[in-house]
Formats: structure tokens, sequence, C-alpha cells
């Protein structure tokens, strides 16, 4: 082999092995980085996207499926609906641990520990979802966890840190996500309290995708150690509501963590060069966080800039934002 022959065929394999990594980089259903694991799992895509159709009546079976396939899948989310009730799987134990157990599983069949009911239903439903839609959602799946592992790579432990010092807890150090199709109500949700924590979150949602990516990857964990009146700022909001005889808005914790994790990724997103980042709690105001705008602007934002202290803050943004108490 000649001197140029080699150097062509050196650079060909170089090329191969580039183009097999890269493959290999966009094929993962799971990936670790730091206290993070992302994946994509059949079951629990199956559930999630069940459950959705069940509890909102969202009537839009795979698109694949037709004749006696779909009346199989409507049978499905009937039955499903029927389970399910009217619990939620953010709250329901239930539910919980059957999302947990799906999580975990990587084969065929269910494991015991899946309720009777639920494993009928989601056994029946598997081959409808593997032969009409599984492919589809798993390859988005896989796309929202290559493009969420570099940002997490870089940035996920300097915002872990950043939010721990902010709220004054440590930030969960196990966190498992669930990328699917569907994530309950708003496409998103988490378990978990403390130490670890277990969020669901769909690649398919707008909000999501880019860089909002990491926002989410910070927002969700947030609730294991973030309360409405435990843990990190409910705490503190029920102390300085004793105090003040004022009772805060039911969702200004909420609001708080929107802007504490939104406030977070612009400035490490700044950092590298990213100048038009765009909270998610810049959509809200207009929603359910109305009201809220000027005093987590002017109290929180001074707060983050370290000049007041989290006391001084909530308590300020409590006395502006409460309603007035009854008399
Ligand atoms: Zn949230």
């Amino acid at each position: 082999m000649s001197r140029n022959r080699l150097s062509t065929f050196v650079a060909a394999l170089c090329f191969g092995l580039l183009v097999a990594s890269a493959a290999a980089a966009q094929d993962r259903a799971s990936v670790t980085v730091g206290r993070y694991r992302l994946q994509s799992n059949p079951w629990v895509n199956l559930h999630q996207r069940l459950l959705y159709e069940a509890a909102f009546k969202w009537d839009k079976p795979p698109a694949g499926l037709s004749g006696e396939q779909l009346k199989q899948w409507a049978k499905a989310v009937e039955d499903y609906r029927a389970y399910v009730g009217r619990r939620n799987p953010i709250f329901n134990d239930e539910l919980i641990r059957l999302n947990t157990a799906l999580s975990g599983t990587n084969t065929d069949r269910l494991p015991a520990s899946v309720p009777t009911a639920a494993q009928k239903v989601l056994e029946a439903a598997m081959p409808l979802y593997r032969a009409a839609q599984w492919e589809e959602d798993d390859r988005a799946n896989r796309f929202w966890i290559a493009v969420a592992e570099p940002l997490l790579a870089s940035a996920g432990e300097e915002l872990a840190e950043a939010h721990a010092k902010v709220y004054g807890v440590p930030f969960p150090k196990r966190i498992l996500v669930d990328v699917t199709s569907f994530g309950w109500q708003f496409g998103a949700y988490t378990v978990g309290e403390g130490e670890s924590a277990h969020a669901v979150i769909a690649s398919t949602d707008k909000g999501t995708q880019g860089f909002g990516a990491l926002e989410s990857l910070m927002h969700e964990p947030s609730h294991a150690i973030v309360g409405a009146d435990e843990g990190a700022i409910g705490s503190e909001l029920k102390r300085l509501s004793a105090e003040t005889g004022l009772r805060p808005m039911a969702n200004l914790w909420h609001a708080i963590l929107f802007y504490t994790s939104g406030e977070l990724t612009r400035r490490a997103l700044a950092r590298r060069g990213v100048a038009d980042y765009r909270p998610f709690i810049l959509d809200m105001y207009g929603r359910g966080f109305s009201g809220f705008r000027t005093s987590l602007e002017t109290h929180w934002q001074a707060y983050l800039d370290g000049k007041v202290s989290r006391e001084d803050a909530l308590r300020q943004i409590l006395i502006e934002t409460a309603p007035p108490p009854k008399k």
C-alpha cells in the first residue's frame, strides 16, 4: 500500500469510525450523565400514552392502526380509563409505583409488581403500539436524549449546585428521566423527594425542546426539594405566612420554582454564548402566574443577584401578592 493510499485508507477508516460513533450516539435508548439517567422505555411510553388518551379524552389513536386493531386500541383506552379512574399519576401511590415498575422493565413480560388490571391492558396493547407507533416515539425520544446529553454534560453540575445554593438544600443526587411522547397534563411531571427524583418529560413538547431541555431538566427534579408548604420555599412561605397573617396564593411556590430554574438556566446559557434564551415563565405570566411578575422580577431577582436575603425576598413577595385577608 503506497503512502498516499495508506493515508486515504486511514482517513476512510476514521470517517467510518466517526459515522459509527455518531450513529451510536443517536441510537442510545439510555444515557447517564452525572446524577442524571435519561431513557426511552416502551412500557413507560405506552402507559403515558394510554393514560393521556384515557384521562383527557384525546381521541388520536396511533395513525398506523386500522380496522380490528383500531377497535382493540379503543378497548385498551376504555379499559385503562376504568382502571385509572379519577386518580392522578403525580399523587396516587399505586400509579406512582406502576410508573416506577414499568420504568425498570426491559422485557416483553411485565413484573408481578404491576397490578393485574393494568398488566392486562398494557400487555394487550403493546403489540399494537410496537407495530404502529413505538418506532416514531422512540426516534423522537432518542433525539431528545441526544440533544440533552451534551447540555447536561456541560452545564448540569453547575446548575445543580446553583439550585442547591438558591434553595439552601442539596439538589437531588439520583435523577431518573423517562423521555416519552406524553407526560400527563402539562407534558412533564416529577415524583420523589429529597435525594431521588423520577421525572417524565415529553420529547414532543415544544417547550422542552432545544435549550428548553436544559431548563426542564432543572425544573423537574426541583419538585423533589421544593414544595407548596414544606421543603424548600414551601416551609419558608409557611413560616412567613404565620408571621404576617397572609396566605400565599396557591401557586406562588411553583412560580418561584419556574423563575429560579428559568433564570439560572438563562445565566448558564449566557455564559456559553447563548444570549437570547427565553425562560418558560415569560409565557406563564399571561396565564396562571399573572400578578406575580413585578414582585418576582424585583425581589426574587434581587435575591438571585445576592442583594437581599431569601427570607426578605420571600416576605416582600408574599406581602405584595397575597390576596387581601377575609374579614
Ligand atoms: Zn413544575
